[in-house]
């Protein structure tokens, strides 16, 4: 998978979970919040109405009291309670009594009652005492339409035991199954006995509180209900009449009375706030329903998914414009990488960018360089190697091809059939080539162990505190006769006739005697080399100049190269192996010291070398006398003068 879909996925997946968190979270606490501002909502509903109950009740049991006084005089006011029991009237079933107030027959007629009903707005009720109950005579109460005349009181009723005691009874009182606020007064005859009661009630329950009850809503399920403790339901906005006795959530509002419930209906969950207000018996229950409690939730989740895929949507957008921009320099840098990979070290990263890849791309540019710079630098080294066998080989083979030739030129003379004489000054001149060529062969054997030697480390300088102004004239003056019969003169001088410093005198002189080998194989007959030696205080300048053949100056930098010559190999016409300035270069800076040169092309050419001047200590001599070996340097001469031919 390529790092623009990594990155594109772990973008998704981080918003897609941030916001599903942040959206469960919010969804799951304005659910709370929904729910207990519900409940809340519910327990002060049911609270309220029960109060608007409690009120009710009490008002109506104040305004009884007046009303009965009220009603019992006008009682008065049509004339003495008398009872005609011989004429009995029927009524309904029953066989009544005639009960006389003044002319008018309670019993038969019933304007008194409903004319109560009128004034006070009252329900009014009359009553019989006989056989021990109190028997309803006339009254302006309905039920199914028919006023329930003949119906009673039996003698085990509160009201019954208070009438016949001659007191007033007040209180709620369950008439035909509804409640009543009502009052109740004995009746007397004129010789002062109890011959019944009259009642005035008013219905605990009106038209206005069962509306009040059925208009509250909650949310929009919700609604308030009233139950009494056998579970009839007779305020209801839908199931009035109805009897939840056999329901399980009934029985426990029936047991708690007060409380909050959550139970499930004909399968749908609900939220139950209930009072009881026990004067009327009445359970207030104050209902919601759960889906409806979690709507609001559930819609709040619903927008909070669709603000979730607008934002996923976005951020989708906004990871592959991203990732984009941070991939694309990476994939560029890859393809980069990739054609640098091929071989082609030209290529350069253009990414220029401040950031973490703009580094890469800077890290990457150096490492191409590099990788470049290490490619030209083997390839010419690879040329050097080669150029460096081409040399090696050339200057191998003419020394062996020259002493080849002259031994088959002594094979000549020894053989008997051939009648030449031998001419004692050829054959000395013939071993003399012999004897040239061998030394040839010597220095280029020694030049190379010398380097090799130099290279791993090998080469150790054998220092010692030489005078080294005689040092270098003492090897100079010894090439004196050689450079005559080269038709060269050379020339030694020096400021200074004494300078004790540490030194490998064998070194030194190896490093004059190839500076004046080169001084003379690239002059002409007739042109003068100088050595000068001065003195500079802390350091030994040594001069090695002459009139010769100069270096071009863009060649100036690599004679010191190892194996590097000015002429090409084919077209020069001096011989050598390339190694010598890079040996001498290397002896001097042994002795901590720098050499460089100036030319210029048919003008000449001078070496400088600086020498800085130190002494060691645990050199008890002073100073080496160095001793002029004539021999040993006429044979070093030998040496290192091998490949000039003229
Ligand atoms: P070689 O053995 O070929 O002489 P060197 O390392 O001694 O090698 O010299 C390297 C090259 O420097 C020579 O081939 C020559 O081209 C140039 N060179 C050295 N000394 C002189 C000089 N005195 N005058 C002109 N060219 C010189």
């Amino acid at each position: 998978m390529s790092i623009k879909s990594k990155l594109i996925i772990s973008y998704i997946i981080l918003i897609v979970f941030s916001i599903s968190c942040l959206g469960f979270f919010i969804a799951d606490k304005s659910r709370d919040a929904i729910f207990n501002e519900v409940t809340e909502k519910s327990q002060r509903i049911s609270e309220l109405i029960l109060n608007m109950v409690s009120v009710r009740n009490d008002l109506l049991s104040e305004k009884i009291r007046t009303d009965l006084h009220c009603a019992e005089q006008k009682l008065d006011n049509l004339g003495s309670i008398k009872i005609d029991a011989v004429n009995s009237v029927k009524v309904e079933d029953h066989s009544l009594p005639s009960l006389y107030a003044g002319s008018t027959n309670l019993t038969v007629n019933n304007d008194f009652v409903d004319n109560i009903e009128e004034s006070l707005e009252a329900i009014a009720s009359i009553f019989l005492l006989m056989d021990q109950k109190l028997v309803r005579v006339t009254t302006n109460l309905t039920v199914n339409n028919t006023r329930p005349i003949g119906s009673y009181i039996d003698n085990k009723s509160p009201i019954y035991k208070t009438i016949i005691k001659d007191q007033h009874y007040y209180g709620n009182s369950l008439v035909l199954g509804e409640w009543f606020v009502a009052g109740y007064k004995p009746l007397k005859d004129v010789d002062g006995r109890i011959i019944g009661a009259i009642a005035l009630g008013y219905k605990a329950l009106n038209n206005h509180l069962e509306k009040t009850i059925n208009d509250v809503k909650i949310g929009e399920t919700g609604y308030v209900y009233v139950m009494n403790s056998s579970g009839d339901v007779f305020v209801h906005p839908h199931i009035k009449g109805d009897n939840l006795g056999n329901y399980d959530f009934f029985k426990r509002i029936a047991a708690q009375k007060n409380g909050i419930i959550e139970y499930e209906l004909e399968g749908v969950k609900k939220l139950a706030a209930y009072r009881y207000f026990e004067p009327w018996d009445w359970h207030i229950v104050t209902t919601a329903n759960y889906d409806d409690l979690e709507a609001p939730s559930t819609s709040l989740l619903s927008t909070i998914i669709i603000i979730t895929l607008i934002i996923l949507l976005l951020s989708i957008i906004l990871a592959i414009f991203l990732t984009h921009t941070f991939v694309m320099p990476i994939n560029k840098l890859k393809g980069y990488m990739e054609i640098a990979g091929k071989g082609d070290l030209t290529i350069q990263s253009d990414i220029n960018t401040k950031d973490e890849i703009g580094v890469l791309s800077n890290s990457f540019n150096s490492m191409i360089k590099e990788n470049k710079r290490l490619l030209e630098e083997t390839i010419k080294y690879d040329s050097l190697k080669t150029e460096f066998f081409s040399n090696i080989s050339h200057e191998l083979k003419t020394p062996i091809n020259i002493i080849f030739s002259t031994t088959q030129l002594f094979s000549l003379y020894t053989d008997k059939d051939i009648e030449a004489s031998i001419d004692p000054l050829k054959f000395k001149k013939h071993v003399n080539t012999i004897k040239q060529n061998c030394y040839r062969l010597l220095r280029l054997v020694n030049n190379l162990i010398d380097i090799t030697k130099i290279d791993s480390g090998f080469m150790l300088l054998d220092l010692k505190n030489h005078n080294i102004v005689e040092v270098i004239e003492n090897i100079t003056m010894s090439t004196t006769e050689y450079i005559k019969s080269k038709s060269r003169t050379i020339i030694f001088d020096t400021d200074i006739e004494e300078k004790i410093m540490a030194l490998d005198a064998e070194k030194i002189e190896r490093i004059i005697l190839n500076l004046i080998s080169n001084g003379v194989k690239f002059t002409r007959p007739g042109d003068k080399i100088e050595v000068n030696v001065y003195d500079k205080g802390d350091n030994i300048q040594i001069s090695v100049k002459d009139t010769g053949i100069g270096i071009p100056g863009d060649k100036l930098d690599m004679i010191f190269e190892r194996f590097k010559q000015v002429d090409p190999l084919l077209s020069r016409r001096h011989e050598g192996s390339g190694i010598g300035l890079s040996l001498v270069k290397s002896l001097v800076e042994m002795h901590k010291g720098t050499i460089h040169v100036n030319s210029k092309c048919n003008k000449g050419t001078e070496f400088v070398i600086e020498l800085p001047v130190r002494l060691i200590d645990n050199d008890n001599s002073e100073e080496h006398k160095n001793n002029i070996n004539h021999h040993a340097n006429v044979e070093k001469i030998e040496v290192e003068f091998s490949d000039i031919y003229e």
